[in-house]
C-alpha cells in the first residue's frame, strides 16, 4: 500500500517540495516546527522540516530519495542535546511510534525500537527477569540516543549490554551490524555519523524480578538526590577527562552556581548546565565555554562537550526557513 506523506500547512518551502518529490511517503513532514519543545533544554531554533517516519522502511524510502545536499539531523528524546537559537536547517528526522516494540526473545535477550524511551527498556528487563539492564533506568534518553552516545551509568555502559543493531545510511541502505564494528568508547560511537538506529538486541542475564525492580528504585532515588533532575538540563555536559572527574574539575574552577542570564551551572551537580527560565541556546553555549576556560586556566585541562550542540546561531539569519536552500 502506498499513500502520500502528509505535510503541515502549506509553506511553499522545503516539505513541500519533499512531498512532492516523494509520493510514496508514508510519514509525516512539517515545516518549521519548534525545536525547543522537543529538547530537555527548552531552548533553540526551528527545524527547516521535521519528518517523522512511519517505520523503518519508510525511513529507508526517504533517505534513499531525498537530494544529497539538504542536510539531515537525527534526534532521540533531545536529553543531549543543546540546539542553537537559528535552528537547524534541512531535515530532522525523530523517530516514533513505528519505532516503539520492545520483544522479548529467548537466551535472556531483548529487541527494543530506537525510539523506546531508555527507562521502557529497563523496566520491560525487569518484568522478564532479565538482568543487567537496569542502569538505563537512569538515562532519559531513548534507545537511538543510547546506542549513537554510548550511554552508561552505574558502572555500566551502552556497549556491554548490546548485541547488534539495526540502522539506515544516507542512501536509504539497512544494515544489521554486530557491536564489534560499532568503534565504541567512553561517550562514542565510531560508526559513521550518517548512520540512523532503528532497533537494538540486548543481552542480559538471569535475574529475579523483584531484585531487579528493587534496583532500579535505587537508582532512581539517587538520581533524584545528587542531580537536578526536575531542571531544563542536559545532563552531564562534559565528558569526564582521562583520569579526572569533569565536576570536580569544574568546582575548583568556582564555576558552581556560575550563570549568564537564565543559564546556569548548577548548584546541586556543577557538571550540569540549567535553564532557569529564560535562557537562550548562546548563553548556554557560552557559559560552557566560559567553564571550559576556567578550566583550562586552573587546572590545565580541556574539557570535552558530551552534549551534543546542533543547528545555526541567531547570527546567520536562519531562524525562519521560508525557502529550500538550492534553487
Ligand atoms: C537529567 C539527565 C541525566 C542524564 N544522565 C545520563 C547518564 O547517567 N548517562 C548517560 O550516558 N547520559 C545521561 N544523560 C544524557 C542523555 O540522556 C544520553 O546521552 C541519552 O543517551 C541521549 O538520548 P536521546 O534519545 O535523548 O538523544 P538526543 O539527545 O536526542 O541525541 C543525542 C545524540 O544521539 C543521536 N541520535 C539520537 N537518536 C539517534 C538514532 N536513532 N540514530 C543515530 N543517532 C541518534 C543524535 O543525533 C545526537 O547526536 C542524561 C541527561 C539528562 C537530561
Amino acid at each position: 500500500m502506498s499513500s502520500t506523506g502528509t505535510t503541515s500547512a502549506s509553506t511553499g518551502g522545503l516539505a513541500d517540495e519533499l512531498a512532492a518529490r516523494l509520493p510514496d511517503l508514508r510519514g509525516r513532514l512539517k515545516a518549521d516546527v519548534a525545536l525547543a519543545d522537543l529538547t530537555w533544554f527548552r531552548v533553540g531554533g526551528p527545524a527547516q522540516v521535521l519528518y517523522s517516519p512511519a517505520d523503518e522502511a519508510d525511513l529507508a524510502y526517504f533517505l534513499a530519495r531525498v537530494p544529497r545536499d539538504i542536510p539531515v539531523t537525527v534526534i532521540g528524546l533531545g536529553s543531549n542535546l543543546l540546539v542553537r537559537d537559528g535552528g537547524i536547517k534541512g531535515v530532522v528526522i525523530r523517530l516514533g511510534r513505528g519505532f516503539g516494540e520492545i520483544t522479548v526473545e529467548d537466551g535472556y535477550r531483548l529487541r527494543a525500537g530506537a525510539a523506546v524511551p531508555d527507562v521502557k527498556v529497563a523496566r520491560a528487563a525487569a518484568d522478564a527477569g532479565i538482568a543487567g539492564l537496569s542502569f538505563y533506568r537512569g538515562i532519559p534518553g531513548s534507545v537511538g540516543g543510547a546506542l549513537r552516545m554510548n550511554g552508561g551509568a552505574h558502572g555500566r555502559e551502552t556497549k556491554e549490554v548490546v548485541v547488534e543493531v539495526r540502522a539506515v545510511d544516507r542512501q536509504g541502505r539497512i544494515h544489521v551490524l554486530p557491536v564489534q564494528v560499532l568503534g565504541y568508547s567512553y561517550r562514542h560511537c565510531g560508526a559513521s555519523d550518517d548512520l540512523i538506529f532503528t532497533e537494538a538486541l540486548f543481552q542480559g542475564v538471569p535475574g529475579e524480578p523483584a531484585k531487579i525492580l528493587a534496583e532500579m528504585d535505587d537508582i532512581a532515588a539517587y538520581r533524584e538526590e545528587v542531580q537536578p533532575i526536575k531542571s531544563r538540563t542536559g545532563g552531564s555536559t562534559f565528558k569526564n577527562p582521562e583520569g579526572h572527574k569533569a565536576w570536580q574539575l569544574i568546582d575548583a574552577a568556582g564555576c558552581r552556581g556560575l550563570a549568564i542570564g537564565d543559564a546556569k551551572v548548577s548548584e546541586m551537580h556543577c557538571n550540569f548546565l540549567i535553564n532557569e527560565g529564560k535562557a537562550t541556546g548562546a548563553e548556554l553555549e557560552e557559559l560552557g565555554e566560559t567553564v571550559r576556560a576556567r578550566v583550562k586556566e586552573t587546572s590545565g585541562v580541556d574539557l570535552d562537550w558530551e552534549i551534543k550542540r546542533l543547528g545555526e546561531p541567531r547570527e546567520s539569519g536562519a531562524s525562519s526557513f521560508g525557502k529550500p536552500p538550492r534553487e
